[in-house]
């Protein structure tokens, strides 16, 4: 008989990727073997990330050469969820956009058959997406903004102003969406994390399971947004939020864990949260 591991209280798992099993290019220790151990025990994971600078089948690719089980419908990206929102809410995507983001993000937005401009004809975009990524510039900030001034309507992949990284945290998505929010005097609806939108896809994906909780490292992000989108939250302490900002954030987890392996692991004590 298997020992029991603070994960039996769940049978469903949405799990966050940055900051959970990698932060930037490297592996966090014990993550891969946890999620491994989570699957054979019969659990069924969905992954969900809010980092817009990569396609959905390349986590899925990371994910599998870390030695996790996952297949491609298993990763859920904001990239790919804002296009799908665009799609349902924006008269079938058919309106004008002009996009801030990576080339994965722009390959979503096209892929769910919405028109992009070039950066040249920005001026009639009648939406404007942010994602972040590294070759943002200011002629993009600009071209932005004066779309927006024109009547445009602002959407974003997510508000997260940093995401960790090895050597410290680097600004995201919500740094550049704030550029472009106070030129614009404007602000956007959001589709990633912490917003309803990417939990409640996980949810129908997970049908079936009785119990789901959400796996993060961000308190706002995941912990304040899962618990809205009516999931249970997990809170791991290898990447955004640390032990000392618990106390003082207004949502609490329902579990604390030192890492992902300590969910799945039943020698590690975990920690239940009071409040
Ligand atoms: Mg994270």
């Amino acid at each position: 008989v298997n020992a029991a591991v603070p994960a039996d209280r769940w049978d469903g798992f949405v799990i966050d990727l940055d900051g959970v099993v990698w932060r930037g290019d490297e592996p966090i220790p014990g993550a891969a073997d946890a999620l491994g151990a989570l699957v054979a025990r019969g659990k069924r994971l969905v992954y969900l990330t809010n980092d817009p600078r990569s396609a959905r089948a390349h986590y899925t690719a990371r994910l599998r050469a870390l030695g996790v089980p996952a297949s491609a419908g298993d990763v859920l990206t904001a990239a790919a969820a804002t296009a799908e929102f665009l799609r349902s809410h924006e008269d079938a995507g058919s309106r004008p956009t002009y996009a801030i983001g990576s080339s994965a993000l722009k390959d979503e937005l096209v892929a769910a058959g919405i028109e992009l401009l070039p950066h040249e004809s920005a001026l009639q975009a009648e939406v404007v997406v942010v994602g972040g990524h590294d070759d943002f510039h200011y002629g993009e900030l600009r071209a932005a903004v004066q779309a927006l001034r024109r009547g445009a309507r602002l959407y974003a992949t997510g508000r997260d102003a940093v995401f960790p990284m090895p050597d410290g945290p680097w600004p995201g998505t919500g740094a550049i969406l704030a550029a472009v929010e106070a030129a614009a005097s404007t602000r956007a609806v959001v589709i990633g994390k912490p917003e309803p939108f990417m939990f409640e896809a996980a949810r129908s994906q997970l049908a079936g399971c009785r119990r789901i909780a959400v796996v993060g490292d961000h308190l706002e992000a995941d912990i304040a947004g899962g618990k809205r989108a009516g999931l249970e939250t997990v809170l791991v302490l290898t990447g955004n939020s640390r032990r000392e900002d618990v106390r003082a954030a207004a949502t609490q987890p329902d579990l604390i864990v030192a890492d992902l392996a300590a969910l799945a692991q039943p020698t590690v004590r975990a920690e239940h949260s009071v409040g």
